[in-house]
């Protein structure tokens, strides 16, 4: 018997089962496609995953250099997300990785942890008793198996079967109005780009490289790779997208072309990449903005697309849930599991969930033609002179707008919070990043008091949670105690305190 079957071996599956080896528990994933998927989706990752990667080592190998560091500026709604005006508050992280890249380090990551990966085997059906799952899949021979785990996690995408077959509704809206289009194209001497991302079309003049709105649509061109640049638009359609004359057969360039004209109102004649180089030719008809109505069903969890799917970044919620999953898990397959423990990783991650799908759903409204919409945007951009609105915008982009309930707030410290970037000295001398100290998952007690006092309270514990002695310039707490997911679940130095969060946490010591 697994401790846990995960079905789906995308980025939230291959994490979760990082992150349940961490645990020193066994899963075992189950993936219906027999290659990796190269299709192109995500080009990025953005918010509080960057530093969650990061914690785990795994930021520098998806490209990252040294430690992640706070975006300069971003859109909101496709307008301009002034985040230098936070300083150190600024709570948004970029990391530029391909989503295939992400999934071939995240699938080594699980080998060298010693997860257990089965591609070719295709979920078909599963059914729950008391204390275990048996789970139905279909080999690539045609072969039908019966697995047996303790628990089972729906990773498996927007059409998940685990959900549908656990009875949890898919709630919200599906917005057929919208298409999207992207290509990448060649070099062109038909437009060149302008210093402050600006371009210059010909025939039309400059304009904002990203994100240019008329009242037909949205435009933007990108030169990452000056070879071959990128362009998008989305249009706005009275009929649903899908009805779109010739949406049912494969996009091409001119179509491409037609769309860029009708947005733009001058036709820019694009040429495709140099022979070699990479194609993309994407049309997506639709968005669809859905929440599950619980994350939980007896032994079965859901996470990732599974449980929420919005236009936006979607793979910070994922990877999200799979770290705070994953300790609760692994906490009741040992037997220490407080009570309501599992129960809570619906509470935190559906609540984060339903904020996503609320400015998804703002940024897009605030996309579409009309002038009304122009108007809410120039309320919008004047709500965003002040840097407390731009915070909240950002929080809630970076998915950073959600506090777990941790009891009685720090004055200093973001008890609830995702914990800060803080450097230290631990006892052995060396200078570290905490970072660098939560990379095998475990909770860790950060005691910086320099006295005997917190260490007596968490020895009962030193099986669980990991103390960890330090100096730190810039601490917001004597102590801090972290759970695996990167959340502080106390902070001070009361002794007392500490064993009522450890007792809450990781139960009685
Ligand atoms: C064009 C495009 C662009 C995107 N851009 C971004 C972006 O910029 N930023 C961002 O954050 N997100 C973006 N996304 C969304 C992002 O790709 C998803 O959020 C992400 O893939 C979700 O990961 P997941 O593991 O939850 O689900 P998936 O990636 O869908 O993985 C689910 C896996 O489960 C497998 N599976 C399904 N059913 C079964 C079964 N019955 N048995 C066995 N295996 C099964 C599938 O084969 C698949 O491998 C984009 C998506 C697309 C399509």
């Amino acid at each position: 018997m697994f401790d846990v079957i995960i079905v789906g071996g995308g980025p939230t599956g291959l994490f979760l089962a990082c992150e349940l080896r961490l645990a020193g528990v066994r899963p075992l994933v189950l993936e219906r496609r027999a290659e990796p998927d190269l299709s192109d989706k995500a080009h990025g990752l953005a918010g509080q995953v960057v530093r969650l990667l990061d914690n785990r080592g795994l930021f520098e190998r998806c490209g990252g250099r040294g430690a992640p560091a706070p975006a300069p500026g971003l859109f909101f709604g496709g307008m301009p997300l002034p985040l230098r005006v936070l300083g150190e508050e600024n709570p948004m992280y970029l990391l530029p990785v391909n989503q295939r890249d992400l999934e071939r380090v995240l699938h080594e990551r699980a080998a060298e942890l010693g997860a257990e990966v089965r591609r070719g085997w295709d979920v078909l059906s599963f059914d729950q008793t008391d204390d275990r799952v048996d789970v139905v899949a279909r080999g690539s021979d045609g072969t039908e198996t019966t697995f047996t785990a303790r628990y089972l996690v729906g990773c498996d995408g927007g059409r998940s079967l685990i959900r549908k077959r656990a009875g949890i509704a898919f709630s919200g809206v599906s917005d057929d109005n919208v298409v999207d289009r992207t290509a990448l194209i060649g070099p062109s001497d038909r437009f060149r780009f302008t210093p402050g991302g600006r371009v210059v079309i010909d025939g039309l003049g400059e304009i904002p490289a990203m994100f240019h709105r008329t009242e037909r649509g949205v435009f933007t061109l990108l030169a990452h790779d000056p070879e071959r640049p990128l362009v998008n638009t989305a249009e706005w359609e009275d009929h649903p997208a899908g009805d779109f004359p010739g949406t049912g057969a494969p996009m091409t360039l001119t179509e491409m072309e037609e769309s860029v004209e009708r947005v733009l109102g001058v036709r820019l004649p694009l040429a495709p990449p140099p022979e070699g180089a990479p194609t993309l030719l994407r049309r997506l008809c639709g968005r669809n903005f859905r929440l599950a109505d619980r994350y939980r069903a007896g032994r079965v969890f859901i996470a990732g697309d599974a449980a929420h799917v919005s236009h936006g970044p979607t793979l910070n919620e994922a990877l999200q849930d799979a770290a705070n999953l994953a300790w609760k898990l692994a906490a009741a397959l040992r037997g220490w599991a407080p009570e309501g423990l599992l129960d809570s990783y619906e509470t935190e991650r559906r609540a984060s969930g339903e904020r996503v799908l609320m400015h998804t759903r703002a940024a897009t409204a605030l996309m579409a033609p009309g002038g009304d919409v122009t108007a809410l945007r120039r309320l919008f951009a004047e709500l965003l002179e002040r840097a407390e609105n731009v915070h909240m915008v950002a929080a809630l982009m970076a998915g950073a707008a959600v506090r777990h309930d941790m009891g009685e707030e720090h004055p200093a410290a973001p008890t609830g919070w995702f914990v800060p970037p803080v450097d230290l000295t631990t006892g052995d001398g060396r200078t570290r990043r905490l970072a660098e100290l939560l990379r095998d998952a475990r909770p860790l007690l950060l005691d910086l008091t320099g006295g005997n006092d917190l260490a007596a309270t968490a020895a009962s514990w030193s099986d669980r949670v990991r103390r960890v002695t330090a100096t730190a310039d810039d601490s917001p707490a004597p102590a801090l105690l972290i759970r695996p997911d990167g959340y502080v679940a106390w902070a001070g130095g009361d002794p007392d305190s500490l064993k009522s969060a450890l007792t809450r946490w990781f139960s009685p010591g």
